[in-house]
């Protein structure tokens, strides 16, 4: 279970997530939906600790961390959040000068220290899991943006984390290259991985996703489960929100 409570974030003076109590069950799959702007990457980047949340708490499995605006967690505090996060960005962020092959075994040698053969064959599984393998020893800049995105979830996944994080997975890619993201991500979801992922994509969300955060302007307008939101919400907010993307 993740468990955010009363989670704040601030950039100086302007309040961008406000408020936000949330709880994502195991192995359930979690879509952030809303206007731009409203903060759904910044409420990914405060659950891995790329941003520091102004106050509030979170619990992610054994690690409980909270935030106050005079101080900062320790370093141990926030290693042991990171390490149980996986991230999947935008625009891939594959390291270019790494074969996909190498991207998914940077963190199990660098990070783990697994001997160089045992990181091969768990990331030549991953790789596979993503039917990815036979490009295995390709660079980034040869493969196409669904492909890439494929190695990129490979990668997050290297190092087990017990939560997924997606930001916008399939926006930088055409409905065909989406399509291939779009079915890795149902088959994670279907074997059970922890997942919130950030979309603009409805037909994403609704595949993938079993619950659905509304976020306008830092505050959660609603949530649920995804087939009442999208057929039925509660809110005139979220049903003008669903219709306009639809
Ligand atoms: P989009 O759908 O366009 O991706 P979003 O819901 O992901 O939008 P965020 O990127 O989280 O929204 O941004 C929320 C608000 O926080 C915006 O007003 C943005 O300008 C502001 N913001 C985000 N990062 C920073 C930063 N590092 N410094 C200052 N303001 C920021
Ligand atoms: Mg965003």
């Amino acid at each position: 279970m993740i468990e955010l409570s009363h989670l704040s974030k601030s950039f100086g003076d302007t309040l961008v997530l406000d408020d936000i109590s949330l709880q994502v069950p195991e192995g359930r799959v979690t879509a952030l939906v809303g206007p731009s702007g409203g903060g759904k990457s910044t409420l990914l980047r405060c659950i891995n600790l790329l941003e520091i949340p102004s106050s509030g708490t979170i619990c992610l499995g054994d690690a409980t961390v909270e935030f106050s605006p005079g101080g900062r967690p320790g370093w141990d505090a926030i290693q042991k959040i990171r390490r149980q996060t996986g991230m999947v960005f935008q625009n891939f962020q594959l390291f270019p000068h790494r074969t996909a092959l190498e991207n998914v075994m940077e963190g199990l040698l660098t990070v783990l220290k697994w001997p160089r053969e045992k990181a091969k064959s768990h990331a030549m599984a991953l790789l596979s899991k993503v039917n990815m393998e036979h490009k295995a020893d390709t660079w980034p800049a040869t493969l196409s943006g669904g492909q890439q995105q494929r190695v990129a979830i490979a990668r997050a996944l290297a190092m087990s984390p017990r939560v997924l994080l997606c930001d916008e997975p399939t926006s930088a890619l055409d409905p065909e290259l989406a399509t291939e993201v779009v079915e890795v991500l149902g088959r994670l979801a279907a074997e059970g991985t922890t997942m919130i992922i950030a979309t603009h994509d409805l037909r994403l969300a609704s595949r993938v996703a079993e619950d659905v955060v509304f976020l306008e302007a830092g505050k959660i307008v609603e949530q649920g489960p995804a087939r009442r939101i999208f057929r039925d919400a509660e809110q005139e907010r979220t049903r003008r929100f669903v219709s306009s993307i639809n």
